[in-house]
């Protein structure tokens, strides 16, 4: 079974149609990645995907479990979103940490937060904040910032602020991991040590969605590439499939753009 199934996603923004209608799945282990030219509604897909935007329209489905159908107003109560939310993680292009935290304290945070709630936490406070900065400092030793889980944001480069923001996602062992344009903010120099890291999560059977314009990487990493062009999934494939012999003139268009 699909771990992830859109169907007939819509969203508009007052009269703006964006997306028009988005059909795909995702198996578990699959990458995914969403490639089109800018404006064209990847951001926002991802953002539907996240609920942080809420369709006008279609469903969501994540292992079965229909999270989200525009039709069915007991699947959207405010209650039951965060739990939802937490299927996907998000990385975004621009970091967003928390200056005033270090490395270990931004990944640690959204797991404490959610520990508090336990009404466990009273009585074991201890021993349940150890295990979280014991699982931070595991996961940012993955990302290979065991010599930074004291940093501030600002104490670290780009590439590694977007490490840590990988970490921070992978500490609430998503279903399904989102990637929006994560290099399109550093320097190249700095892009190759977060795709090496996104391709040891595909080597480790993650579950991705990459929204990016990194093309070579996109074609040895992706399961599964979608071209997007105002609204609407043009093409999809695999990546020889997309790259290779693309189908569709606007395919055709986008690619020789980028081969110049
Ligand atoms: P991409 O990520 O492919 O560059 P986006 O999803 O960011 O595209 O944007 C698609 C279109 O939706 C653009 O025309 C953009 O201006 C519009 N859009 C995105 N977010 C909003 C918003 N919050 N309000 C109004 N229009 C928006
Ligand atoms: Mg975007």
């Amino acid at each position: 079974m699909a771990i992830l199934e859109v169907q007939g996603l819509k969203k508009s923004f007052d009269h703006l149609e964006v997306l028009k209608g988005i059909d795909f799945s995702l198996e578990k282990g699959e990458v995914m990645s969403l490639i089109g030219v800018s404006g064209s509604g990847k951001t926002t897909l991802l953002r539907c995907l996240n609920f942080l935007e809420r369709p006008t329209a279609g469903k969501i489905v994540v292992d079965g479990d229909v999270i989200f159908d525009a039709d069915d107003p007991l699947t959207q109560k405010e209650s039951e979103i965060r739990r939802k939310r937490l299927h996907f993680g998000m990385v975004f292009q621009s970091f967003n940490l928390f200056p005033q935290y270090t490395a270990l304290g931004n990944v640690c945070l959204a797991k404490e937060l959610l520990a508090r709630e336990n009404p466990e936490f009273k009585g074991h406070k201890k021993q349940m904040l150890d295990r979280i900065r014991e699982e931070g400092v595991e996961i940012l030793t993955s990302v290979g910032l065991q010599d930074k889980l004291d940093y501030y944001p600002h104490q670290l480069s780009g590439g590694q602020q977007q490490r840590v923001a990988i970490a921070r996602a992978l500490m609430l062992e998503p279903s399904i991991l989102c990637f929006d344009e994560p290099t399109s903010a550093l320097d190249p120099e700095l892009t190759g040590e977060v795709l090496k890291v996104i391709n040891a999560l595909a080597q480790r059977d993650a579950t991705m969605v990459i929204v990016t314009h990194e093309m070579k990487f996109a074609h040895e990493v992706s399961d599964k590439v979608l071209f997007m062009d105002q609204g609407v999934i043009v093409e999809q494939g695999t990546p020889q499939q997309v790259f290779e012999h693309p189908t569709q003139q606007r395919t055709k268009q986008f690619l020789e753009r980028y081969n110049e």
